[in-house]
């Protein structure tokens, strides 16, 4: 868990800028959910046979009433919980999005951290595979706006609840002619889960895994027509990608389209950005049918984007005040202060110089500030409402000037 301090938060907030206008810019909406929620949601929708339930989730006992809670390891089980508990979906379908810390106890490595942030994004209500297609064109969209270069965009399908329980007795019997290459996990999910051992991350069950039968054999056919329609619009908005067959995700609830973005760049933790569509999680979570709800949605890891932006070369400026108010004496104080909050109104970022001391000590941190201008308040100054603006950037000469001036002179450098 970390620390994001102030010479790495303005990167956040850009981040957070650009997110907000992209989203926006397709129509979703914010939504913001509670950290803390009944662990049974997160078991439920999940999967108890999932690297999160069974061994990454940060769960504690309320000792107020004895109910078992957990930090949230993702967001869609809480947007699912919160659209049905208000009954958003009564008029007509949702798009919308969320942000923030999410918190799942992993073991450290580089670009995994026990809490990490994900945008989040669900369209809830929508069946076809054209918000599927949508959900890629606009991560695609995303990666320009940052600067971000060379990320491939991974699709596969899992087809219905039907043809994965024919897959899923198939790999059942392919798993069992090699029980001795079987690492623990894969072999205590055998019965259980096999779908999750796809899904493993130890290099030695790779070959295994290549080798196992595919869902695409055992797909339903209207799987198959939604899974083709999704690559004729990716082909005809011009977005490349590669069919993985294997791609399975770290959750269960999933079906039909997954996908994944995954860079080269980032080392061993190359996705940042995952998703696909969920068509029976709302009627799982809502506990009845009469609540089923067709959905998709994505989440991206946000410190992986990050580092990502930077491994691109992508340069954001940290944001500098316009000025810095220097000042002395009672009169030229009252003076300064009116003088600030003005500039302020008049949109620009001003610094006021709080702790009294010499002009020389006051000039020191004006420059520390990073701020392209002094403005310096005397008595002098008071008397006759002006301000002297020293640029702080480059040799020019002090001048004096009335406010109204000093706006325009700063406005015009910037
Ligand atoms: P993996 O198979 O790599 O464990 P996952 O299936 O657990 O991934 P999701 O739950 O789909 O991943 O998370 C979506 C995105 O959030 C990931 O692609 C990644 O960018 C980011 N993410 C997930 N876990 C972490 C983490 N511990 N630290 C930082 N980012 C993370
Ligand atoms: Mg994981």
């Amino acid at each position: 868990m970390n620390d994001i301090l102030p010479d790495e938060a303005y990167c956040w907030e850009f981040f957070e800028d650009t997110v907000n206008e992209w989203l926006s810019s397709y129509g979703y909406q914010n939504i913001r959910m509670p950290i803390v929620e009944q662990t049974d949601l997160f078991v439920r929708s999940i999967g108890a046979v999932t690297d999160i339930v069974e061994k990454e989730m940060y769960t504690f006992v309320d000792h107020l009433n004895g109910d078992s809670l957990t930090l949230r390891p993702e967001g869609t089980a809480s947007c699912v919980r919160a659209v049905l508990a208000h009954n958003l979906l009564y008029q007509r379908p949702q798009r919308l999005h969320y942000a923030g810390p999410m918190f799942r106890h992993e073991r450290p490595q580089k670009g995994r951290y026990r809490q990490f942030h994900q945008i989040g994004v669900e369209a809830l209500g929508f069946s076809g595979p054209d918000i599927d297609a949508e959900h890629i064109v606009m991560c695609a969209r995303l990666w320009n706006k940052l600067d971000i270069s060379g990320v491939r965009l991974e699709i596969g399908t899992l087809g219905s609840v039907e043809s994965r329980a024919l897959h899923r007795a198939r790999l059942i019997k392919y798993f069992e002619h090699c029980l001795d290459a079987l690492d623990d996990d894969a072999r205590r999910r055998l019965y259980s889960n096999p779908l999750r051992i796809l899904d493993s991350k130890n290099p030695a069950m790779r070959e295994i895994i290549d080798g196992a039968p595919k869902l695409i054999e055992d797909l339903d056919e209207d799987s198959r027509i939604h899974f083709e329609a999704l690559q004729q619009i990716l082909r005809n908005q011009g977005i490349d990608f590669e069919i993985n067959l294997q791609l399975v995700r770290g959750l269960d609830y999933y079906n039909r389209t997954v996908f994944e973005w995954v860079t080269d760049r980032l080392g061993a933790q190359g996705t940042i950005c995952a998703g696909g569509r969920y068509d029976g999680l709302v009627a799982q979570i809502g506990g009845s049918n009469k609540h089923s709800a067709p959905a998709c949605g994505f989440a991206m890891g946000v410190e992986r984007l990050l580092t990502l932006m930077q491994e691109c070369g992508k340069e954001i400026s940290p944001p500098m005040p316009d000025a810095y108010m220097v000042h002395q004496g009672e009169a030229a104080a009252n003076f300064a202060w009116k003088s600030v909050e003005f500039l302020r109104s008049n949109g620009l970022k001003v610094i006021f110089h709080c702790g009294g001391g010499s002009f020389k000590s006051q000039m020191k941190k004006a420059d520390a500030s990073g701020a392209r201008f002094a403005l310096i308040i005397g008595d002098d100054e008071a008397q006759v409402e002006a301000v002297s603006i020293k640029p702080l950037r480059e040799p020019a000469n002090q001048v004096s000037v009335g406010l109204g001036e000093a706006i325009d002179l700063i406005k015009e450098q910037r």
